[in-house]
This record gives C-alpha cells, structure tokens and sequence, in this order.
C-alpha cells in the first residue's frame, strides 16, 4: 500500500493528463489516495421496484429491459437529449438523458438493465431522469456515489478505483497491527478497502466503514498526542513559591473544592513539572473560572513574572480588567487594560509599561497579540473562552516570552470525547461545582402570542429589584441593514410596555466605549432591563439579574443559548430563561425542549454536536483539525472507542516509535500533512 502512496494515478489506463488535473482538484494524486477517496454516498440497488408501482415523483430503482430504439434530438440551446422506453412485466416508462453522447452505444436494445434515478412527472406523465444503469449480470446493488468535480463524474471515478483496487498486493500492510484488530473486530484493510467502495451487501460496507473510521480515528488520536510529547519537552519559568493560600484571602467568598483542585493543579504543573504547564480549565458558565485564573496569575506575579489574560471580546475585556483590578486593590500588583479600541495614546503607555514591567498583570484582546506589544518577562499566558480563538493565536500569545507557561479556560461548549482530541495535546482540569446555594436557571419556552405575559413578569422581577436581558438575534455584528432594529425593539419597548423603567440597549454596531457605557450602567444596575444582541454571549457577570429572554430563539444553536442563559442564575435568586419561538417545527420544538430540560452544559454540547456538527460547533473550522476523510466528529461512539484503543496501543507497544507501527506512524504524518492543521503549532 505504502508503494500506492507513491505511484501517480496516471499509472492507470484511462487517466490521462486532464483525468490528472481533475482529481488533483479533489486532493487525489497517487493511487494510494485514490483507494483511500472514500464514497460519499451509496445508492441501494437491492430494492427494485415494479415499474406499476411507480405513482408518484421519487427516486427508485428498476429493473427493465430496453423496449425502443433510442432517439437523439438536439435542444434549443445546444442541449443533446436521449429518449427512449423500457418494460417490466408491470409496465413501461420513458427514460430520459440529457448530454450523454454515449448512452445509445451502452444500452443495448432487448437487453435488461437496473436503472437508478430520479422519477418525475410532465404531461406526459412519469419519466426517469438521467439514471445511472448497470447490466443485470453484474449482480452489484450497492453503487458507491463519490464526489466529483467539473468534467470528472461519479462513473468515471468509479471506474478508475476498480483499477486502483486491482494493484493491491494480496498482503496489504495494515497499519493497525492484527492483535488490535482481533481485540476490537476490526477487518482487515484489504477487505475494508474493497468493501467501501464496492460492498457486496449492506453488512459487509458496515463492517469496512466501522473499520476505516475506527483507523481515522485512532491515528487522529495517537497525532494529537504526539503533539503533545514535543510540547512537553520545554521547560517553563520557574515558579518556587505557591501564593495561592494568600491569594484566597482577597477574595469575598471562599473558593469551592473544585476551583481549589483546579488551582491546585496549576501550581503543582508549574512548580514540579520540568515542562511548562500546558492545562485546559474546563467548567461549566457560573463555575468561577476566573477566580482560578486570577489565583494562577497571582502565584506567578508574586514569583517575579508578568501574566497575559486574554478575552476574546471588548466588553468581557474590560470586565474581568474591573474585576481584578478591584481584586488586587490591595496588593502590589498593578492591573493594565490593553484592547483595540483604547485611545492611541493609552495603549502605548500600556505597551511601555508592560516592557518596562511596572505592569505586572495585562487584561487584553487580541492587541495582546499584535507585534506592537512586548513584554518584560511574561510568565504566564491565559485564554478565556478558548473556543472562540485559533491554535495559532494560543501560540502567539505564548511566543511573548520564553516559554511562559499556559492556561487556557473554556465553559463546556465541548463535549468530552470531542474535548479529549482537540485538547489533546493539554492537560485537563474540570471545575464540576457550582458555587454555593445557586439554583438552577427554570427555563420555558414560549410563544410570541405571550410575549405581553413575559413583559409583566419581568416587571414584576423589576420590581423586586432584579434586571433582566432580553436577547435578540435581529442584529448581526458586522450587519447594518438590520440596525435599527435592536434599537427598534428597544425603542417600542420603552414607550409600549416600559415607560417608567429604564431600559439601555447594546449591540454590535455601538463604538466600544458606548458599549462599555451601557454595560456598566447595566452592572450598577441603572438600567432595569438591557436589549442586547449576543455580544452580551460569553463571561458578563452581572449577578444581580434573573431574567434572560430571548427573542427567535429558534435562531440559535444550543449550545449559545446555554452561553446565554448562563448570564442568569448567578446570584442567590431564582432565575428564568424565557426562549421565545414562533417558527417551531417538530426539530426546533425538540431542541428548544433539550434547553428547557437540562441545565448540564455537556449533555447541551452533545445534543448540539448530533444535530448541527462540529463545523456550525466551532465557527470556519476553529477547531484547527485536519480534515477527516471519513469519519465524523459528532460520532461520539466511535470517538470513545478510538480513544479507548489508541491507549491499548501505547500501552502493547509502549512507543509509537516502535517497529511494529512503521504503517501507523506513516498514517499519522499523512493525515497531519493534509491541508486544514496549519494552526496545529
Ligand atoms: P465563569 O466560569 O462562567 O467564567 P465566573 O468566573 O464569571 O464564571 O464566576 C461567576 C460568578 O460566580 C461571579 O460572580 C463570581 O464572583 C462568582 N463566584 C466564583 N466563585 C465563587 C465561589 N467560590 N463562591 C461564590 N461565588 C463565586
Ligand atoms: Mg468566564
């Protein structure tokens, strides 16, 4: 196999210099990655049906013999059309090929073909549009559907994969060594490689796919840890003293046994450890993930060296800046705020005195990251809400000092299988308690009919003297069309329903500083109710409001509602999410519902995954992994299962270095040399 990888697909009869350039388009130029060019799909031949039975449009397959002549006939245009009719013992029907030169030379009058495609209907009644055939002898059902490009159909690629198949040595090296297949029933890779693309029957195509995604899997597994050993070998600054015990003085609440045992992580990473610390701090939204982070960067400013905290928008900058600034009132430790909409003037005397190191902690965006700043000895690098940044952009920030050490935090948008491979290459601790005497936000879902009862229910919050969000999606950053209408919805609010009761608005379109303006206003509780947009999404704390609300909620993945919703719930009294929905099919209605059922941010993200994958997860593939050529990252099953593997291998073979993985290894170094993991360092 390892030979294919080397030998140009146009080794194969057929493929000639355009063929070449065409599947380069689609990633293929060897015949190794020919065979490894899985099906995207399969059309099931099994079920034919009588032609009688044919009422209604659809796709179906037959079984019928050619009972005309065929007729060309050139259209308006250009377009070359294919008539002719075939018969069953049911029936006839007219088949129909548009620009198909050769369909009258393959099909062979009076001879019996299974015909697959799309049935539909004109005034002349029911017709088969463009189907794809094959001569009854063959006695193949299962037809494999691959993707294709301008000038390269199915068919053809079809065909040159049967070729490719045929130059497989009868003793294909596996890259999983045979007593890991027996141990986990995996078949062989020959068997696999020629049941994916051309199974005998539906049985024998799930046992290759289980078996090919398992491998995916696995050598995506063993890569992401590879990655982590050559991380592992630098050692971070050295930390001598652990001031965590001090730090929890200034604190106005005690820390609760999981942030303890979070923090405690940190500083055992960092001060034992030869290699610099390298952990993902993983908790639910409300679980006080910034009281550890804050511990973590004052033991590390008390051992002499300066802390990076990295938040990935303006408003959550300048909050947690507030926050520690208010927290180290009392100590030496001096608090600078670096975002992008600072006056010119502020930022560079941040920027100095960040070189100079007469500021020791540095609450930032991604100004943080820009060649502009540098600093004195920075010692530690945090990311808040690590999803939302690049694995590139986690490096750069690192790469502001000699090997600083990292700590990245992320509520639970993740779920674990998932977390496992992209965090792979981090150490994880889980913050799994909420501080005490929380009560679960009680989430409804309501129709706009009840918007007015919603309304009197926040008055009444109002009029305990609590706040309320009312989210709506209605403007988009980046969108103006749409800018009146946050304000709109703000403006009619004021005179319809609250005329007595202060109300701030906030979106994406407002200058930073308006923003700010507002938030803060909001947090001194000056405004009872704020209209916001989702800028308000991550880490805004403001724990004396019970009320979110949220407009079209259908709009939203659920996993952001729960980021939402999460602005809720976290002082002492009972809060509400209110998802407002007029547009509920049965799936909306069922996904709103899993909101309403659970507040568990990791059944949320699971149920999110299954129904929108990872893509829609992450954002324009944030998640910086290679592309997978056939296994799923919202498969969850197979996920665990890789996992489980990949850790008997280590464990049976000690090292990947070991001889007997030469076939894996190569597959690790060809999935991580594919397009898409340039982020990967
Ligand atoms: P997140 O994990 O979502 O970033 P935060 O760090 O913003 O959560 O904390 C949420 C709220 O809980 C804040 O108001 C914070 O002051 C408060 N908090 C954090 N830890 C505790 C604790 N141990 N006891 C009481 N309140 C806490
Ligand atoms: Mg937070």
């Amino acid at each position: 196999m390892s030979s294919l990888y080397q030998t140009s697909v146009s080794a194969l009869a057929g493929v000639g210099k355009k063929r070449v350039e065409q599947f380069e388009k689609l990633g293929v130029t060897t015949v190794g990655e020919l065979i490894r060019f899985y099906p995207r799909a399969y059309e099931d031949w099994s079920a034919v049906t009588p032609i009688a039975d044919i009422t209604e449009e659809g796709v179906c397959c037959i079984k019928a013999v050619v009972g005309a002549a065929m007729s060309n006939a050139v259209l308006p245009g250009g377009r070359f059309l294919t008539k002719t009719t075939v018969y069953d013992d049911t029936g006839t029907l007219g088949l129909v090929f548009f620009n198909n030169r050769y369909v009258s030379q393959m099909l062979a009058y009076g001879a019996e073909y299974f015909f697959y495609g799309k049935v539909t209907r004109d005034s002349r009644g029911l017709q088969m549009i463009a189907p794809t055939f094959a001569s009854v002898r063959g006695g193949v059902y299962i037809h494999p559907v691959y993707r294709t490009t301008a000038g390269l159909a199915s068919k053809t690629i079809e065909g040159a994969v049967q070729k490719a198949l045929r130059l497989l040595p009868e003793a294909v090296g596996d890259p999983l060594p045979e007593p890991i297949r027996k141990a986990y029933g995996l078949c062989g890779l020959r068997q696999s490689l020629c049941d994916i693309h051309f199974p005998s029957d539906a049985e024998a195509l799930e046992t290759a796919r289980r078996r090919l995604v398992t491998e995916e899997l696995v050598v995506l597994n063993l890569g992401m840890r590879a990655l982590r050993e050559r991380s592992r070998t630098r050692s971070g600054v050295k930390i001598r003293r652990d001031y965590s015990g001090d730090f929890e003085k200034l604190l106005p609440f005690r820390l609760t046994g999981a942030q303890r045992r979070a923090v405690a992580d940190c500083v055992n990473d960092m001060m034992c450890k030869t290699s610099q610390m390298n952990r993902l701090v993983q908790g639910d939204v409300g679980s006080g993930k910034t009281a550890v982070a804050a511990s973590v960067c004052y033991t590390v400013i008390c051992n002499g060296f300066q802390a990076a905290f990295m938040a990935p928008t303006e408003i959550l900058a300048a909050q947690h800046y507030e926050t520690f600034r208010r927290l180290f009132a009392d100590t030496d430790v001096n608090v600078g705020l670096l975002t992008g909409s600072l006056k010119e003037s502020e930022k560079k005397r941040v920027r100095r005195e960040l070189a100079d190191g007469s500021v020791q902690l540095v609450v930032g965006t991604h100004a943080l990251i820009t060649d502009k700043t540098a600093f004195c000895n920075l010692g530690l690098a945090v990311t808040d809400e690590q999803h939302r940044f690049g694995v590139a952009q986690r490096a750069k920030l690192l790469s502001k000092g000699e090997n600083p050490h990292l700590l990245v935090m992320s509520a639970t948008p993740i779920p674990r299988t998932l977390g496992l491979i992209i965090f792979g290459d981090l150490d994880i601790s889980v913050i799994d308690e909420l501080p005490p005497h929380r009560k679960p936000v009680r989430t409804v879902l309501r129709s706009g009919r009840q918007r007015d009862k919603v309304y009197q229910f926040i008055r009444a919050e109002a009029a305990q003297g609590r706040q309320a969000y009312i989210v709506c999606p209605l403007v988009e950053e980046g969108e103006t069309e749409g800018l009146a209408s946050a304000e709109e919805y703000a403006a009619e609010l004021m005179l319809r329903h609250f005329p007595d009761i202060p109300v701030g608005v906030v979106h994406g379109q407002l200058k930073s500083a308006e923003k700010d303006a507002v938030m803060d206003a909001f947090a001194k509780n000056e405004y009872k109710i704020l209209v916001a947009t989702t800028v308000i999404e991550v880490g805004v704390d403001v724990p004396n409001a019970s009320v979110m609300m949220i407009e079209n909620a259908e709009r939203f993945g659920l996993s952001q509602l729960h980021q939402l919703r999460g602005r809720v719930g976290r002082g002492e009294a009972q809060s509400y999410c209110v998802l407002i929905s007029d547009r509920l099919s049965a799936v909306t209605k069922q996904r709103l519902e899993v909101m309403c059922a659970t507040n568990d941010g990791f059944k949320i993200a699971d149920e999110d995954l299954k129904m929108r994958g990872p893509g829609d997860f992450f954002g324009e593939r944030q998640h910086g992994l290679p592309q997978l050529a056939i296994a799923d990252f919202a498969d969850t099953e197979s996920l665990g299962l890789s996992q489980k593997i990949a850790d008997d291998i280590l464990f049976r073979y000690h090292d990947l270095r070991n001889d007997e993985l030469n076939l894996l290894r190569a597959e690790i170094d060809r999935l991580f040399d594919r397009g898409g993991h340039n982020t990967m360092n």
